[in-house]
């Protein structure tokens, strides 16, 4: 299968294509999955967020194929890299895991083979490009193209889920491969989603430092450090406005995270981050450290959403409590965030 250009594949049922492919690798065994409905919701009030917590028996065989160990000191040279290179598993994916093999010339869509869950799939660089490079334009277009295709999908909407897309970038986000890849993951059927919630009652607008109205909005009731955007609800005039927009908003969001970085005095080299966009929303999570004493973070958690490999990990997590794990990975909120105004000029 080949996606040719943005317009081919607002055209496409990725969704069928996707679950297809995924039924047809569950069923074969090319996929480390085992489905079980031991997934807890708890709405939590007080947090502003719904966690919803399952035992996922894949993570523990998921290899882990980076150049540094987060937590230390290491430098990542390019000895290392090219060590990690010689173990990447996107440059020649596996062919059943595929979805489409050539996605706008420099991409594929593949299963993610340990998913967290039905239908988890990623967007790969058919080079070796490395996850520690910020997206291009053309890829946070892309992500924003094949999210509302998901996402109109008829047979989606039946089960009342919705996909998100997720990037896991720099040595503390929590990313076990270095090759870069971007994800889409289904939520569970009628998950609340916060940032949705938050959007729903603004306008669309540019952010802007200087003026406390223009700041990202976040949820007060979180007491780690995160920004929201809100997306463009009724379209884009055409695709150069779309790709402009999209990268204004998040190139606004890194820049806040590195700021958010600057602030604390810590070195460029450390500069992690968790991104996450839906239809409606884009946001952008500052990491400082890609675990919390055992318990591993990506984007995941900061959805709502703890995968624990075994029933240790989950009782670890819920004795040292949700929002302490994510605020203990990211950097606390101030006690007057949105009065906080970030000097441009300090990189
Ligand atoms: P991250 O941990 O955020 O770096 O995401 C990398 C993802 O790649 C993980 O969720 C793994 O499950 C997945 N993965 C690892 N090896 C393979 C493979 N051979 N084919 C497809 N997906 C893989």
């Amino acid at each position: 299968m080949s996606f040719d250009s943005l317009d081919a594949i607002k055209d496409l049922d990725i969704y069928g294509l996707v679950h297809g492919t995924f039924e047809k690798a569950y069923a074969n065994h090319d996929l480390v999955y085992s489905p079980n409905d031991n997934s807890e919701t708890i709405d939590d009030k007080e947090a502003g967020m719904t966690w919803v917590v399952s035992i996922v028996d894949g993570l523990a065989q998921r290899p882990q194929n980076r150049p540094t160990e987060p937590g230390s000191n290491e430098e990542q040279t390019s000895d290392k890299v090219a060590e990690t290179r010689k173990k990447d598993p996107f440059v020649k994916p596996e062919p059943e895991l595929l979805i489409a093999d050539n996605v706008l010339g420099d991409y594929r869509l593949i299963l993610n083979k340990f998913p967290n869950s039905e239908d988890h799939f990623l967007l790969v660089t058919k080079e070796f490009v490395p996850q520690d490079s910020l997206l291009k334009p053309a890829e946070i277009q892309l992500i924003d193209v094949i999210l509302h295709n998901l996402n109109s999908s008829p047979e989606l909407k039946k089960t009342g889920s919705r996909f998100f897309a997720f990037f896991n970038s720099g040595p503390e986000s929590g990313y076990s491969q270095f090759h870069k890849h971007m994800q889409f993951l289904k939520l569970p059927a009628h998950m609340p989603v916060y940032q949705s919630q938050l959007v729903a009652t603004s306008d669309f607008f540019l952010p802007r430092e200087v003026n406390l109205k223009k700041h990202p909005l976040f949820n007060k009731k979180a007491t780690f450090k995160h920004f929201i955007l809100k997306l463009k609800e009724e379209g884009y005039k055409n695709e150069e406005e779309q790709e402009m927009l999209l990268m204004m908003l998040y190139i606004y969001l890194v820049r806040r995270c590195m700021n958010t970085f600057v602030e604390e005095g810590i070195g460029r080299e450390k500069f992690s981050y968790n991104f996450m966009m839906m239809d409606d929303w884009m946001m952008i999570v500052p990491r400082r450290h890609a675990h919390f004493e055992t318990v591993w973070q990506n984007s995941l958690g900061y959805m709502g959403l703890f995968s624990a490999k075994n029933e240790e990990v989950r009782k670890k997590m819920t004795d040292i409590g949700f929002m302490n794990i994510l605020e203990g990975c990211g950097f606390a909120q101030d006690e007057e965030e949105e009065k906080v105004i970030y000097n441009e000029y300090s990189y």
